[in-house]
């Protein structure tokens, strides 16, 4: 029997009418002679209300007993659709992640797919049930306990299945109608992509843009999954929404392809450091074993002339990082200072930036995106502060207030609105 996974995020399963229409697009695909696997997200808001009532028990919480109430969301939207399909006569059972098993590694909030073993789901589509409901973003750790993949990782959920059942199709349905040239909500003239290249998703992904979580597109590229994402509000097909693909499936080549920001970025400036070998791997060591994600860096490339007050030449150093590993990031730099690793003369943190990026498998290929992309920021005014660049990317690090505006001018400056 061919199989799709279908895939419904908070939005599309936020109240009872729409895990019902999400339903009713189940039960076309299993009238059309497939057998289902249902990914399904926590009810919208949900998953962030779980987190809140962690961290208000425990502000430093056990990342187990994290795990044990967040992914509880899930589960009630499995059962609840299950109980919707069933009451559409369509047979359907629900499977949380430790019931499949979904093996998982044990870094919890943050775990990664070991296996995911057919038998239990095979057995149950043989007795006659056509959808499996299975709970997303739920795994199960070796030692037993409940994992969670991350936020967003429902979508990474349905594309693991989708590989592990040789799906035709793993559809990610959502509240916008496909992927588009930036986030549609930050500007109208968004344009909704046909078909993106699995390179450009990937990095529109880590740069921020939360349409699919980046692990699923990673798998998805792995194991040639026919990924689409598209939208569970309206009436669909199978020529709906965006497809993400191989680059030569792709006709428009434009340079730049999309627009991506990060709201929740934080720079970090540790002034007056030592410029000898070895200072830049007591600054990052010690970040890495606190698990802080350091993004982008920069060393001043200036030597500061030699200051009375130090034994040697002496520079700066910045980074970045989400906004919430500040604290870490910071106690980790005063811990290092306390024993004696590092010497700065002070921390200067600014957690008011956003970053923003432009993605093109063109610029492999192109000369001239960084001083387009740098002069559309100067005409707006806005200072960049810090800048990282990639094969295939360039990203900036500005003040957030201008996020939205930034977006929008170089969405403009690279003509997002046209197609190729
Ligand atoms: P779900 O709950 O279905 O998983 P998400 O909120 O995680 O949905 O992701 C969908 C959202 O992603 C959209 O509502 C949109 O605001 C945002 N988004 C960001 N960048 C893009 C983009 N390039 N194309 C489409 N949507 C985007
Ligand atoms: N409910 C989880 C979250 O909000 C997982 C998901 O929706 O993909 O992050
Ligand atoms: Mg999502």
């Amino acid at each position: 029997m061919p199989l799709l996974v279908m895939k419904f995020g908070g939005t599309s399963v936020a109240d009872l009418d729409r895990i019902r229409n999400a339903a009713e697009k189940v039960k076309r695909e299993v009238e059309r002679g497939y057998d289902v696997i249902v990914i399904v997200s926590a009810m919208s808001g949900k998953t962030n209300e779980l987190v809140g009532w962690v961290e208000q028990t425990s502000p430093l919480y056990d990342a187990r007993e994290y795990d044990a109430v967040v992914a509880s969301g899930e589960n009630v939207t499995a059962g609840l659709m299950a109980l919707t399909l069933q009451e559409m006569d369509v047979p359907a059972r629900s499977w949380q992640g430790w019931q499949v098993p979904i093996n998982t590694t044990s870094a919890h909030a943050a775990a990664r797919f070991v296996s995911i073993p057919r038998e239990n789901l095979d057995a149950k589509f043989a007795e006659g049930f056509k959808v499996a409901v299975v709970a997303g973003f739920q795994g199960l750790s070796h030692e037993g306990r409940v994992t969670t993949l991350g936020r967003g990782g429902s979508d990474t959920t349905a594309v693991a299945f989708a590989a592990a059942f040789a799906a035709e199709r793993c559809d990610i349905y959502t509240d916008v109608d496909g992927i588009y040239t930036t986030d549609p909500r930050i500007t109208s003239k968004a344009r909704k992509l046909d078909r993106i290249a699995f390179e450009e998703m990937l990095e529109l992904a880590s740069l921020g843009a939360k349409v699919l979580q980046t692990r699923s597109v990673e798998l998805a590229m792995r194991y040639k999954v026919r990924l689409r994402v598209l939208s569970s509000f309206e009436d669909t097909d199978e020529n709906s929404g965006t497809l993400v693909c191989d680059e030569d499936e792709i006709m428009e080549s434009k340079v730049v392809s999309g627009v991506a920001y990060s709201r929740d970025e934080a720079k970090i400036t540790l002034f007056t450091i030592e410029d000898r070998p070895g200072v830049a791997s007591a600054i990052f060591g010690p970040l890495s074993d606190a698990g802080v994600n350091v993004d982008m860096i920069v060393q001043n490339i200036s030597e500061k002339d030699y200051d009375e007050a130090h034994s040697g030449a002496v520079t700066d150093m910045t980074f970045s990082c989400p906004v919430n590993q500040v604290a870490r990031a910071k106690k980790a730099m005063e811990d290092a200072m306390a024993a004696g690793e590092i010497k700065y003369d002070d921390l200067i943190i600014d957690t008011d930036v956003a970053k923003i990026s432009v993605v093109g498998i063109g610029m492999r290929s192109h000369a001239g995106v960084a001083a387009r992309m740098f002069e559309a920021l100067s005409a707006e005014n806005i200072n960049i502060k810090v800048i990282s660049t990639s094969e295939i990317k360039i990203s900036v690090l500005i003040d957030r207030k201008y996020m939205e505006l930034a977006v929008q001018a170089l969405h403009d400056a690279f003509e997002l609105e046209k197609a190729a």
